[in-house]
């Protein structure tokens, strides 16, 4: 989710379609406003060759149509050859002359697998049969795109048949109408919904949170910086001060109001439905996805929450559910607990990796009541006998609360809970092991537990919880025996989670 990526607008303010709707179909540009706007493009090309400042992608984003100047498709093939970037891309009309320019990108040294198109269709301008043929032949040539509208209700019948021609692969996005001046009643967000399953993200209002923005930037051709197309101005000449750092981000909206604006925070809902940039608006469509509980489906650990997911990460699992990606939980929450903070969800969920990776569930399709396909527990065999009793006894000296979790006689996970006030730290739970070492001494018992070596059990610490799991339970092999018995690839999923117990599962997914 750290990957830099830069949107670039030039001074073209033009296009060869005539939109009713749309300004830049009324204002011509003069040889020497078009000259303008190709010089300061390479001369942002040229200071992205000199200087990338980890930056990693690259999409133009014009006021009217860019591409049908050669020199964009120029710029974007130099780009695309440098071997730090992964991705450039575009927004277009898709009117220009695609082998003719394909053919001047190569020429240029770029790299087709990189290129990345936003094609939006213009009802009154193209037809639904021949703008999909057009979206047909770059799909066949190798490059990804994404095509959509502006959700006028007027249009939904065009852009039905619009869908129903597109290629299963190219995904259709509405963008919400700003001029529509009232809300859309039931039945067109019913319709929209149908053809753009993540439309409510666009619905939704997503509030403005500078700390997400940390890794974007929106350069505009004569110079200025800023952090997205929406904030103000960082700096006024970047491209020809070469400065080596990425500036810091400055916001002063209430609201990122647009698909440009919020799908470039490192947002990781954005990134589990359009993968590591989500501004091409590409969808990711993992097979599987796999989501810590706490701090990331409902409020962090001892924050009041009442368990609520925040609504755009339902209306994100809402619609990957509907789509067939299979949700699990990666929590370590035991399963009651993780289904009781989650009852508004559970149901979208085909089970998980539960407490710590001691308990992995995977139901039938149709959700947590589904039927169990397959069940695992790992046991903490060892601790069931006295260090059971040894550990109760250490109750009032370390002031927890021993709790277990179990299935029959047997337990998986032991949670020892202190009041919210006093945090567990790491010298505090190594010394509860050393006084259980010390008492196995002291009993004769020395190498039943496995606690003096290595082995038998972990612990981690969260917060005023210190749990205690067996040592080969963890999220990410969680995951893996998951994707095993599904019949996927970890790197076919994703998932995220934001302690650091999260971290080998999700660079196991891939970003
Ligand atoms: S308005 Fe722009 S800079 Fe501000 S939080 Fe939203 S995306 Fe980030």
């Amino acid at each position: 989710m750290n990957r830099r990526m830069i949107l670039y607008r030039g001074s073209l303010k033009s296009c060869n379609y005539h939109c009713s709707y749309c300004p830049f179909s009324r204002h011509p540009m003069s040889e020497r406003e078009l000259a303008r706007d190709r010089e300061q493009w390479f001369s942002f090309v040229r200071t992205l060759e000199r200087q990338r400042r980890g930056i990693r992608a690259l999409m133009v984003t014009p006021y009217g149509e860019a591409l049908i100047h050669p020199w964009y498709w120029e710029g974007l093939g130099r780009l695309s050859a440098l071997p730090e970037m992964d991705a450039v891309g575009a927004q277009t009309n898709l009117s220009f002359p695609i082998e003719e320019f394909l053919t001047r990108f190569r020429e240029a040294g770029g790299v087709l697998g990189k290129l990345r198109l936003w094609a939006t269709f213009h009802p009154e301008m193209t037809e639904p049969e021949v703008f999909a043929g057009r979206c047909r032949r770059l799909a066949e040539t190798g490059v990804r795109l994404c095509a959509g509208c502006v959700g006028a209700p007027d249009h939904l019948e065009q852009f039905q048949e619009l869908k129903s021609k597109l290629p299963p692969e190219v995904y259709l996005w509405i963008n919400q109408m700003d001029g529509l001046n009232r809300p859309y009643t039931e039945r067109e967000l019913e319709a929209f919904l149908e053809l753009d399953p993540y439309f409510m993200q666009e619905v939704l209002p997503a509030e403005a949170d500078v700390g997400l923005c940390g890794q974007r930037l929106f350069a505009e051709g004569d110079g200025r910086l800023r952090t997205c197309n929406i904030s103000p101005v960082l700096k006024e000449k970047w491209t020809e001060t070469g400065e080596p750092e990425f500036p810091a981000p400055i916001c002063r909206r209430k609201y990122c109001s647009c698909y440009l604006a919020y799908g470039g925070r490192q947002d990781w809902v954005g990134h589990m439905l359009f993968g590591p940039y989500p501004l091409f608006r590409i969808p990711r469509r993992p097979r599987a996805v796999f989501l810590d509980v706490a701090g990331t489906l409902t409020p962090g650990h001892g924050k009041k929450d009442g368990g609520k997911t925040p609504d755009r990460t339902l209306a994100a699992l809402k619609a990957l559910a509907g789509e067939g990606t299979a949700l699990f939980f990666a929590t370590t929450l035991p399963y009651r607990e993780a289904m009781e903070r989650c009852r508004q969800i559970r149901s979208l969920f085909r089970g998980g990796v539960f407490a710590g990776g001691a308990h992995l569930l995977l139901r039938e399709p149709g959700g947590i009541e589904g039927k169990p396909l397959q069940e695992h527990f790992e046991f903490l065999d060892r601790f069931c006998g006295s260090y059971l009793e040894d550990l109760k006894s250490l109750e009032r000296q370390f002031g927890f609360r021993l709790m277990t979790c179990r299935r029959g006689d047997l337990c998986y996970k032991i949670t020892l809970l202190r009041p919210a006030r006093r945090p567990w730290e790491n010298r505090e739970a190594e010394a509860v092991f050393d006084c259980l070492r010390d008492k196995e001494k002291e009993s004769g018992g020395a190498g039943r537990s496995g606690l003096s070596g290595p082995g038998d059990v972990r612990y981690l610490i969260e917060e005023n919880c210190l749990q205690i799991l067996p040592a080969q339970a963890d999220k990410a092999g969680g995951v893996k025996t998951l994707c095993r018995w599904m019949g996927i690839r970890p790197s076919e999923a994703f998932a995220f989670g934001d302690s650091p117990e999260d971290r080998e599962m999700t660079a196991l997914c891939g970003e």
